[in-house]
């Protein structure tokens, strides 16, 4: 929330502001089979505000939200941007700047609440940090964007395992396709979407994230 700022792995604060947070949904097809969901005709686009950021270094806080329902993770890619990105941009993923995890925090029971009224999401999505962040390592040409590996180990045990190479629209897609609809810019976040294995997260929980096997959220607190 208001203290979050965006930082590199080892812990040196990255000098871009807090930004939008553009979420990706329906981009695994394990999460949709899991989900009972359709496979959608064009990627899911949603958004959480700014005071939905904090830091998935720090104790995550779920117990003020138990009389809402079930609370459940979901870890994705998280994309930092460094550059603006436009309808107008012929190139896209250069704009990267860092890779890192999220935990797309999700009202299960209230947003199926919505779903089911055709209401928007953002009461059980966008919510007060609803969106805990990872440090950030730099991105540079030596990752491959389709061949990224994500896991999320609960409770010391493995959550939910995936891969880029799964995504229904693969990251440098994606960007191209969100930045034809929100214009990015220095400091939003672009969350890709989550793989099979989302959950109930409850206070006393222990969280931790990989990507590429690197550890980047190590046994967090929740509380
Ligand atoms: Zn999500």
């Amino acid at each position: 929330m208001s203290g979050y700022q965006h930082k590199w792995q080892g812990g040196q604060p990255i000098d871009l502001p807090k930004g939008k947070i553009v979420c990706v949904g329906k981009n695994y097809a394990d999460h949709i089979k899991e989900m009972n969901s359709a496979t959608p005709d064009q990627a899911v686009l949603f958004l959480k505000p700014t005071t939905a950021l904090c830091s998935a270094t720090q104790a995550i806080k779920v117990s003020h939200l138990s009389h809402l329902g079930a609370l459940h993770h979901e870890l994705e890619i998280a994309l930092l941007i460094g550059e603006e990105l436009n309808r107008y941009s012929k190139t896209h993923t250069q704009a990267i700047c860092g890779l890192g995890l999220g935990i797309d925090l999700t009202l299960r029971d209230l947003q199926a609440n919505l779903k089911k009224q055709m209401l928007p999401w953002e009461r059980a999505k966008a919510f007060d940090g609803s969106c805990a962040v990872s440090p950030f390592i730099k991105f540079d040409e030596a990752f491959d964007l389709e061949d990224l590996s994500l896991d999320l180990v609960l409770n010391g045990k493995t959550q939910q395992q995936g891969n880029s190479s799964q995504m229904l629209y693969p990251i440098q897609n994606l960007l191209k396709e969100i930045s034809q609809v929100f214009t990015l810019l220095p400091g939003d976040i672009v969350l890709t979407g989550t793989p099979a294995g989302v959950g109930p997260l409850h206070a006393g929980d222990k969280l931790s994230g990989r990507l590429n096997n690197q550890i980047l959220i190590d046994n967090t607190n929740v509380i």
